[in-house]
């Protein structure tokens, strides 16, 4: 049979798809669906058709899952950003600790089970750093928001009940001031404009807010004036920065910076220490599960007074700092300067003084510590989504640390990578941690320990 747009099916949820949208099937073909819950039966239309799957979108639930609730965002269906305000929360984390289950099984062909599932208190308001575009509806309005599902349009947002409260008035303020003082956002298309993006973050602990204003160019008219009347509509703004980014790609932030208020950077606490936060540094979002993720990582890491340890992918130094209380020596590499300077004033403002911080390609510094035949006896490692290469695996197999610790946002890679430890190391604990609620993303710790050779 062939399937056109605009048809309507009934169909059964069966499954989730490792994106969070719903699967169900039509006379054997698969179908994706954005909202329906596993159990439900809906009348979907087919939006999309594909060789091998269709994609639609609910008309009318029928049978309606005891696991679903009222969304708290208007938008949660159309916007991109989130995936489950519609199911919950118990059933999201069910959803991620299998998500993290299956990657193992189908990638690493390791079945496993998860010795802990760490939830969060409040699924809601927890993120910290901010990206928005600015953009024109159709009506010539200016709009901010998410992408929707797998496209540049932006679903225009009030507010978004995943960030911290404090980021949507200032937005909207800058929003206003941009009609006033005319500036244009950023067009996709046309690749033209003043504004592209607004990037907010905000601290936890402390009372600090810092925005960034990522214009097209450093000549907006009277930007000084601009920039005076934000500030003044929020004092709650600790510091200001300008960052120009003339490059026609996805990359948020540009090269140049021009601080135009307050410090440049932010501070908050971890775990009792204290952090200084560039714009540029990587910093987790969700603080209050990055504490009882560290705390699990540094727990199952099973720290001694005579271990050196190595915290590669460090960022701003976070785990080594918060590790170096229960360890001889600390050993920490990250490859953005602003993240190790950043990183080496953390330990100064903490007066730790058993950590280093190398501004270095974390493989090639693992190749060089090897070489060397560094002593390590347990390692963090938390890299971002794609992963370590197999240099960095190999060097580590080698350099034989007792215990690795790999913290990891894609089960896909960690799976990928846990299967090139495999032959040297076992796996002793599988912790899922839900870092970013109502998404899809998923959060993993893995303990590595040596086989006995
Ligand atoms: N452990 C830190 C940072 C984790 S995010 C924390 O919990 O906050 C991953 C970090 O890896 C980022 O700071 C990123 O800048 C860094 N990174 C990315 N590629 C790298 C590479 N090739 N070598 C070293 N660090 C890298």
């Amino acid at each position: 049979m062939t399937y056109n747009v605009g048809q309507v099916f009934t169909v059964v949820g069966i499954d989730y798809t490792h994106d969070g949208l719903g699967v169900a099937k039509i006379d054997g073909h698969t179908i994706f669906v954005q909202g329906l819950i596993i159990g439900e039966e809906a009348e979907v239309e087919i939006v999309m058709v594909k060789k091998n799957f269709l994609v639609g979108k609910i008309k009318k639930i029928v049978v309606i899952s005891p696991d679903r609730i009222k969304p708290l965002c208007p938008v949660a269906t159309a916007c991109g950003g989130c995936q489950f305000h519609h199911l919950s929360y118990e059933k999201e984390l069910d959803y991620k600790k299998n998500k993290v289950l299956r990657a193992f099984h189908n990638i690493a062909h390791l079945d496993l089970e998860a010795d802990e599932v760490i939830g969060s208190d409040v699924p809601y308001y927890y993120r910290n750093k901010i990206i928005m575009p600015i953009a024109y509806d159709k009506r010539k309005n200016l709009i901010h928001g998410f992408y929707r599902y797998r496209s540049h349009d932006i679903v225009a947002i009030e507010e978004c009940f995943i960030e911290d409260k404090r980021s949507a008035p200032i937005i909207h303020t800058i929003k206003n001031l941009m009609k006033e003082f005319a500036y244009e956002p950023y067009d996709e298309t046309t690749l033209k404009g003043d504004i592209r993006k607004i990037m907010l973050r905000t601290s936890y602990y402390y009372p600090d807010i810092m925005v960034v204003l990522i214009t097209k160019h450093g000549n907006l008219e009277a930007f000084s004036q601009f920039t005076k009347q934000l500030l003044a509509a929020h004092p709650e703004i600790t510091t200001l920065i300008q960052n120009i980014n003339g490059d026609d790609t996805n990359v948020v932030l540009g090269q140049q910076e021009n601080i135009i208020f307050g410090p440049g950077k932010i501070r908050d606490k971890l775990l009792g220490l204290e952090f200084s936060i560039s714009s540029k540094s990587f910093y987790q979002v969700n603080v209050l599960q990055t504490e009882k993720l560290y705390q699990k990582a540094i727990e199952l890491a099973k720290l001694n007074q005579n271990d050196i340890i190595l915290d590669a992918y460090s960022g701003i130094g976070t785990i080594g700092l918060s590790a170096a209380k229960y360890v001889k020596q600390v050993i920490g590499v990250e490859v953005v300067k602003q993240a190790v300077r950043d990183a080496k004033e953390n330990a100064k403002i903490n007066h730790v003084n058993n950590v280093v911080f190398f501004e270095d390609d974390a493989s090639d510094f693992i190749e060089k510590l090897e070489e060397r035949k560094q002593k390590i006896d347990a390692v963090f490692v938390d890299p971002p989504r794609k992963g370590l290469d197999e240099r960095f695996i190999q060097s580590l197999n080698n350099l034989r640390p007792e215990r690795i610790v790999y913290i990891s946002c894609d089960p896909a890679t960690l799976a990928r990578d846990v299967a090139l430890f495999i032959a040297h190391y076992q796996v002793s604990k599988l912790v899922v941690v839900d870092m970013f609620s109502r998404t899809y993303h998923v959060e993993s710790i893995v303990l590595l320990t040596r086989r006995e050779q």
